[in-house]
């Protein structure tokens, strides 16, 4: 069997960051507007995270010979099939998938989503919170949707689940809901709201792309149905994410990509599709990106612990020092967040997100985001108190690649921007 690369470790220039987290691609050095070179503070881990370098590793192993997978006998072809369906397994253990569920390699999770949506049966009817990124919102706007409003607790968010799927008339009811918020880095009940959902017999589809990373996520444990991720937001580059879960409406779905590979026979009468993860995955798949993705699973899940313990640790101090800060108002939408993902969003009074984002970036070498983070029904309502000028925040989000000194460059560089105004 082909062996598959380990991931590496690094020591630490910074004593409190635990010695066994999976080593990252190190940061850039940038220049400043004022003539100096820092190394970069990348705090944008919410959009997309440097590569691992176990990551790079096994992408560049499996560059090194292939050929087309589950197509052809040849030593190469061997190997990255080999490669493939080695990749199909690790994913299928980071999420706890039970017997039966499939892995399906898809682009990310906009991929994955649309790819659950076209799959649904008739009539059935997708239930979904208003807070969601436009990726969980949007691909099931073809079909019947009740999109429910921004709760205000979490047993509101029950009550609200409860309510609608009391409502709901269809047979077939599909309820999706985010692991944690893009926006405010809040986990999700997802345990509670799952049960509701199924003892009424709904279906449940998980946004992980910000949970992953963060947190382990067990189907089964969850009893959530599918779940879909990324791997660009979890060490691993562009183009990879996968959908997994329930077998059964994927199997008799039409195929998502129609084309070679996807059938198991073709006669001029009539096409008979494959069922598994092979009839949506038609064409010549992106075996690297699979390989990438499994490489980040396998690191993350080996270092799960100590993953947890420096993002815990980075992020409380990333909320105490950022509420500290007069001017500064961070958002939640349950309240209670003392439980999250290390992203915080924010506004500072009199300056407009995209000017304090631009003075971070051009003054301290800091990279964030600025702007509605494709959740505009979420930002919109979290800002609604503010001035009718506010319409923008900027968002935080620290990770494998985020050091002390970085979170203390930001705290006071944003202090400084909140003490000069306007
Ligand atoms: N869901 C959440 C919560 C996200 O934060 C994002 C990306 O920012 C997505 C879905 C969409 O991910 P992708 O752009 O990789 O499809």
């Amino acid at each position: 069997s082909v062996p598959q690369p380990r991931p590496t470790t690094q020591p630490s220039p910074h004593s409190e960051r635990p010695l066994d987290l999976p080593a990252v691609t190190p940061a850039p050095l940038v220049p400043t507007c004022d003539g100096r070179t820092v190394e970069y503070a990348n705090f944008d881990h919410g959009a997309s995270t440097p590569a691992l370098l176990s990551v790079r590793a096994a992408v560049e192993r499996a560059t090194e010979t292939y050929s087309s997978v589950h197509r052809g006998q040849g030593w190469a072809s061997q190997v990255s099939s080999h490669y493939y369906e080695a990749a199909r397994e690790e994913v299928a253990r980071f999420v706890g998938a039970r017997g039966g569920d499939e892995v399906i390699f898809t682009r990310n999770t906009t991929d994955s989503f649309n790819l659950l949506a076209r799959a649904l049966p008739r009539r059935t009817q997708v239930i979904v919170f208003a807070t969601e990124h436009h990726a969980t919102l949007l691909p099931w706007e073809a079909r019947r949707t009740t999109r429910l409003p921004v709760p205000l607790t979490d047993r509101d968010a029950e009550a609200l689940l409860t309510d609608a799927l009391r409502r709901a008339t269809s047979s077939n009811v599909l309820v999706v809901l985010s692991g944690a918020s893009n926006v405010t880095g809040e986990y999700w009940p997802v345990e509670r709201l799952a049960a509701i959902a199924r003892t009424r017999g709904a279906r449940v589809a998980l946004d992980g792309a910000q949970l992953v990373g963060h947190r382990r996520v067990d189907l089964e444990t969850l009893g959530v149905d599918w779940v879909a991720f990324s791997g660009h937001k979890l060490y691993a580059p562009y183009g990879a994410g996968a959908l997994v879960g329930r077998a059964d409406w994927l199997d008799a779905a039409p195929p998502y990509l129609a084309g070679g590979g996807a059938t198991a026979a073709v006669t001029p009468l009539s096409t008979t599709w494959q069922t598994g993860p092979a009839r949506h995955e038609g064409g010549s798949p992106n075996v690297l990106g699979a390989v990438a993705l499994a490489a980040a699973c396998a690191a993350i899940r080996e270092h799960r612990g100590a993953v947890e313990a420096h993002e815990q640790r980075l992020t409380a101090r990333l909320v105490e020092g950022l509420r500290a800060i007069a001017g500064v108002e961070t958002f939640s939408i349950f309240g209670d967040d003392s439980d999250r993902a290390p992203v915080v969003t924010f506004t500072v009074d009199g300056l407009d997100s995209s000017l304090v984002s631009a003075a971070l970036s051009a003054e301290h070498g800091i990279g964030v985001r600025d702007g509605k983070f494709c959740a505009h029904l979420l930002v919109d309502t979290l800002l609604s108190d503010e001035d009718a000028e506010v319409t923008t925040a900027v968002r935080v989000s620290a990770g494998l690649a985020t050091t002390d000194e970085h979170v203390e460059r930001l705290l006071a560089a944003v202090a400084g921007l909140a003490a000069d105004g306007p």
